[in-house]
Formats: C-alpha cells, structure tokens, sequence
C-alpha cells in the first residue's frame, strides 16, 4: 500500500525577500523527503496573483519538486482565471489546487463569476481539457458555512464529479472523523483518493484562533494540555508533535493515501513527525 501514497508539504507566498530567502531554505530541507509535491496559497480576489505565480514557479524549478498553486474562484473573474491557467500551463505546471476561498471581510462577493469551487473545477476542465491534475478541499468536520453535513458531502460529491482527481482535507485533530468522512463521500459514489491535511502543532494561540475561523475542532484534552503550557513553547512543540503523530499513524494503518503538511513555511515541524513516523527520505 505504501507505493501508492503520496506526500506534500503547503506553503504561502513570502510577502518579502527575506521570507523568499527562508522559503527556499524552508523547500529545500522538504525536499529531502522526495514528495510528490508542494503546493503554494492563493489569497483569495487575488492578492497574492503575482506571489503565488512567482512562488511557483521558484520551488518548482529551482528546487525541483512538481509544485502545485492553489486557486481560489471567488472575487476573480473568468477572463483573470483563464489568464492564470494559460500562465501556468505554459510554464509546464500539472497540478491545481482548486477552491472557492474566502474573501476578506469588506471585499463583497459580487465580483467573481464562480461562485462555488465545483463551477473552477468544470471551468478549468473546459479551458485546459486533462491538462491539470485537479486537487479539491474536503471537511472531514463539516464547512463552517454548510447548513448540515449533508448538505455539504452533497456539494463535495458535486464538486468530486465535476472533474477533480483527488482531495485533501482540512487539518482535524480527529481521527475517527476522517475515516468517517471518506466512509460517507465513498458510499456517495466518489472514490478519488481523500488524503488528509495535517497541521503540526507550534503555537497554541495562533491555532485556537485559526482553528475556530476554518471549524477545525481541538479535542478538549488536547485544547487544556496546551493551555496549561503558558508560554512554554518547548512543551507545546513536544506535545504538540507526540499528538499530531499519533493521529498520522492511526491514519496511515487506517488506509489513508497519503499526507498533506501544512508546513507554514517551516520545515522542522513537519520534518519532526516526517521521522517519528519513519517515513522514507
Ligand atoms: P466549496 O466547495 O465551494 O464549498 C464552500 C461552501 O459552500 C461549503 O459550505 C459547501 O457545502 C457549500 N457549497 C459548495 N458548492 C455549493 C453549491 N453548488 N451550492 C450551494 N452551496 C455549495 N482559501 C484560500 O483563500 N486560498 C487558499 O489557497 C486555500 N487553500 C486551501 C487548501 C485546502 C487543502 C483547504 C482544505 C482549504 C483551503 N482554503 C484556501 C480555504 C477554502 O477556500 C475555504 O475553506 C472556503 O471557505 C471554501 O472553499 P472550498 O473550495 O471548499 O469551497
């Protein structure tokens, strides 16, 4: 089974040189892992157009790992998208990862022509035929927006068959809720690899925060182990790994194709449950 599982690591474009710089450092360690392939955000209306392109384009030739950009359909109209596949097809890239995305608060939702992530998939299919191997999100926890879980693995199913390849997840401290998903979108029909995201654990504050923004759920005992650490970065990191790990292993010999790092720019994090879980280099 392990041959056929595929590993990534997601980055954001840096906003500056130095963080071009530290990217790079970041990509290279990464790189040692021999993934599949990265991937790079694309904030949504597009701001990060050009970073995201630029971005790409630098892991993917002068590192050498097939990368991936993200795009969003929300607040970008159908004449930017086309120019932005046309840009990315030209330059030889195969992989998209294609979402609604979220605009700032502020930008309104009029300026898009696509309104949801299964109308990019049909549209990137119609521009560009099998050129891109298409990536698309999946909420093991429910989208925070979705009426009810039905609702919801209806519109995933939707957006499956609109002509996606595989899916990656949002990150969940769960297990079971995974399994559970891929359990539920498999009895609907889809059977396209569901590979989970996972997002190591550094910095309590920021992941509570961003946690409750995306529906991520941190378990209560998780969520009171990392609060009683205070400021003791160290004990956060080491617990944070041991957890995160764990679940990947429960994930790993419960049949999951793979894992998506939400590296962060970072490479330690990601690299520290890399070796716990002995996975190849
Ligand atoms: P959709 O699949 O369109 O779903 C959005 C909501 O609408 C859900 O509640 C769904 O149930 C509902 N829905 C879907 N289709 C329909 C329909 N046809 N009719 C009615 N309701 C519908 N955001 C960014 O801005 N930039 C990024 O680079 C980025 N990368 C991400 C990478 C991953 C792996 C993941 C999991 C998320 C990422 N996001 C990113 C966040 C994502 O854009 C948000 O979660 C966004 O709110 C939903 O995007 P989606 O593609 O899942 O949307």
């Amino acid at each position: 089974m392990s041959q056929e599982r595929r590993y990534s690591f997601e980055f954001f474009p840096p906003k500056t040189e130095v963080g071009h710089e530290k990217l790079l450092v970041t990509a290279r360690r990464l790189a040692e892992c021999r993934p599949d392939f990265f991937s790079c955000t694309y904030g949504a209306g597009g701001s990060t157009r050009e970073g995201t392109l630029n971005t790409v384009l630098t892991l993917d030739r002068q590192v050498g790992v097939p990368t991936a950009p993200h795009l969003s359909c929300v607040g970008d109209s159908k004449a930017e998208l086309r120019a932005l596949l046309n840009t990315y097809k030209d330059a030889g890239i195969r992989r998209i990862v294609a979402l609604r995305g979220d605009l700032p608060s502020g930008m309104g939702l009029a300026s898009g022509e696509l309104r949801y992530a299964n109308e990019l998939v049909e549209f990137i299919r119609a521009e560009t035929g099998d050129h891109f191997h298409i990536e698309i999100a999946a909420y093991p926890e429910m989208h925070p927006q979705a009426r009810n879980f039905e609702d919801d693995l209806k519109n995933f199913v939707r957006k499956a068959q609109a002509g996606a390849d595989s899916a990656i997840t949002q990150y969940f401290f769960n297990a079971d809720s995974y399994f559970h998903f891929v359990e539920r979108a498999q009895k609907q029909g889809v059977d396209l690899p569901i590979v989970p995201g996972i997002m190591p654990i550094t910095n309590y504050t920021s992941l509570a925060r961003f946690s409750d923004a995306c529906g991520a759920e941190i378990p209560r005992w998780v969520r009171k182990q990392l609060e009683a650490y205070g400021d003791d970065v160290a004990s956060i990191q080491a617990f944070g790994e041991q957890v995160v790990t764990e679940m990947c292993e429960k994930l790993l010999a419960g049949g999951a194709p793979g894992l998506h790092f939400y590296a962060l720019n970072q490479a330690e994090p990601s690299l520290a449950i890399w070796n716990n879980l002995k996975l190849p280099r």
